[in-house]
């Protein structure tokens, strides 16, 4: 006899698997990033493919077998159908779920990962009724959802840079550049001694916003400059733990136009 796991769980993605079937990624509640197949889920007549589609809220219960665990049941908690009909908030949502099962391993449960990434989609899911006006930053306030699940998410996985002191001189001097080979921001002087292969202007006020990421969202009325070199920073260390590009870069990027 199988054992049951029932928990809630966020469709990362899903692909063709054998005939008839088909491979959901999960980030589940209770058990983090896993693996399950649905049985027929190509057939026509499938009861369950419409329940397990990518960038939705789901209740699963899954039997879990000697080579790979089963969904048994599923049942749509959330859709997020607003999002899958605002192009912006769907690429964000596909960037942010890409990022997760790239730098989530499998079988570590995380209830602060689960929270955050939930907690994103439900604000993209809302976002087309945001105000829009001529602010630099509300015209895309989606890729913001996104790049502070991102900051986050590395922050938790053990990727948190150091951005309170120059990580070279171990000195609270003003930050001159982002430096991911070191892991934070170093300074004038340091930049000219230590060589990087990957480094990013990071003065101040955009240090200071990238410290603030950690705790509170976005806010509008940040100058265009500033901004940009926290999203060049933010997708620069994403995309240096990843090691290789996500597939979703290139969309993010077209449909935010942030960087
Ligand atoms: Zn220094």
């Amino acid at each position: 006899m199988p054992s049951y796991l029932t928990t809630n769980t966020i469709v990362l993605r899903h692909d063709t698997f054998r005939e008839k079937d088909r491979r959901v990624l999960l980030y589940t509640e209770t058990r983090g990033k896993m693996e399950a197949v649905a049985r027929s889920a190509l057939a026509v007549c499938s009861k369950l493919a419409g329940h397990i589609e990518p960038l939705s809220l789901v209740r699963v219960m899954i039997a879990q077998g000697r080579v790979f665990d089963h969904i048994a049941g599923a049942v749509l908690v959330n859709p997020f159908k607003y999002l899958r009909r605002n192009f912006r908030a769907y690429t964000c949502a596909s960037f942010i779920c890409e990022a997760t099962y790239r730098l989530i391993k499998p079988e570590e449960p995380d209830g602060y990962i689960y929270h955050e990434l939930t907690d994103a989609l439900h604000k993209l899911n809302t976002s087309l009724h945001a105000a829009s006006t001529d602010d630099f930053w509300w015209r895309t306030p989606e890729g913001g959802i996104a790049l502070v699940y991102i900051w986050r998410l590395l922050a938790q996985l053990g990727y948190k840079p150091e951005l309170t002191y120059c990580i070279i001189c171990k000195t609270a001097k003003d930050s001159a550049y982002f430096d991911c080979d070191h892991g934070g921001y170093v300074c004038d002087v340091c930049a000219r001694t230590v060589i990087s292969r990957a480094r990013y202007a990071l003065p101040n006020p955009a240090r200071t916003l990238l410290q603030e990421l950690f705790a509170h969202d976005m806010q509008p009325n940040i100058d265009a400059q500033t901004l940009k070199q926290c999203v060049a920073v933010i997708v620069q260390h994403l995309l240096y733990h990843t090691e290789k590009p996500l597939y979703s870069t290139t969309s993010f990027r077209y449909s935010t136009n942030l960087f």
